[in-house]
């Protein structure tokens, strides 16, 4: 799979990343977090964020423990 073809699996708005700190790009909600206070914080990643945790996803199953599927962060 390309890199295009990965991240045409995501659904994307305009917002920032969590994980290199940009703000008013393409990105897409990976998942989210509940502080134990009840608040709720949105996890969204860039595209290139995206592809690097695409990868070590693709590493880890790699690894032995589950199969690879790109496309399923977040989920
Ligand atoms: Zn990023």
């Amino acid at each position: 799979m390309t890199p295009d073809e990965i991240l045409a699996l995501y659904p994307w708005t305009l917002g920032e990343c969590f994980r290199c700190a940009m703000a008013d790009l393409f990105v897409t909600r990976i998942g989210a977090i509940s502080t134990p206070a009840g608040d709720d914080y949105i996890l969204s990643a860039c595209g290139s964020c995206v592809l690097i945790l695409e990868e070590e996803r693709r590493r880890h199953a790699a690894g032995g423990r589950g199969r690879y599927k790109p496309g399923g962060l977040g989920a």
